[in-house]
């Protein structure tokens, strides 16, 4: 990694930029949920074609940058307190911190409430607990997506294998094996925009790139996709507080 600062206007936004063995003619910029702004280039591109790349599209990368820090500046670190709201499916929950004596039980959802009990009483032990229960009910509720929609998407012989991970910027993956990769963060999110993601990943086992054929696909098959991911990119503040 190395730093790299793009000056346009006033503005001055340093930028890391890394070498990736997937990338071959041309760099991609990333615009992270915090403002900061991340480069992936192809590998034996100079400094200078990397930083004139960047400067073509730097009224892009000003505008998100910005965008980003006003949406950054109204986010607040969760303290993992009773009273705070979490999300599941797109509805909120009260979160409702339980202190026990002997060990504790795994959370769980009761009525409005979801209930996590702690012997520690850490901040840390009631996110440890809480990313379980999101884990365990997020991989049942995605595995019965997958197997439904498997199911309706033509070109889906049989539910494809997924698995959890933690991404920064992203809620899915397709491996170029096949694998469906979820960021446990999207079960947060309302049903047609989990929905979305997952069909969207799943185009991806017929089209790996997203061409003009991929979209046909999406398009036939995701419905009001567009309003799904619309409200997708507004939920980005989930991955950073979460
Ligand atoms: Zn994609």
């Amino acid at each position: 990694m190395t730093g790299f600062v793009l000056a346009y206007g006033d503005d001055r936004i340093p930028y890391q930029v890394s070498y990736a063995d997937s990338r071959k003619s041309r760099v991609a910029i990333h615009v992270n949920p915090d403002g900061s702004v991340a480069v992936d280039a192809p590998h034996g591109f100079s400094d200078d074609s990397i930083r004139q790349a960047v400067q073509k599209r730097a009224r892009w990368v000003v505008g998100h940058v910005s965008e980003a820090r006003e949406r950054y500046a109204h986010v607040r670190p969760r303290e993992y307190v009773s009273g705070e709201q979490v999300l599941y499916l797109g509805r909120r929950y009260m979160l409702k911190v339980i202190p026990t004596d002997s060990t504790p039980a795994p959370a769980r959802m009761r009525g409005n409430r979801l209930e996590v009990q702690t012997a520690k009483g850490t901040e840390d032990d009631i996110k440890v607990r809480l990313r379980a229960w999101y884990r365990v009910r997020g991989r049942d509720y995605l595995s019965r997506r997958i197997d439904a929609l498997a199911k309706s998407l033509p070109w889906v012989d049989a539910p494809p294998p997924f698995r959890l991970l933690e991404m920064s910027r992203q809620w899915g993956s397709c491996s170029p094996s096949g694998e469906i990769i979820i960021n446990p963060h999207l079960v947060k999110a309302p049903r047609n925009c989990i929905d979305y993601v997952l069909i969207h990943e799943m185009a991806h086992l017929k089209h790996h790139d997203h061409g003009t054929a991929f979209w046909k696909l999406i398009d036939a098959h995701a419905g009001d996709w567009r309003k799904a991911k619309y409200h997708l990119d507004g939920l980005v503040e989930i991955l950073l507080t979460d």
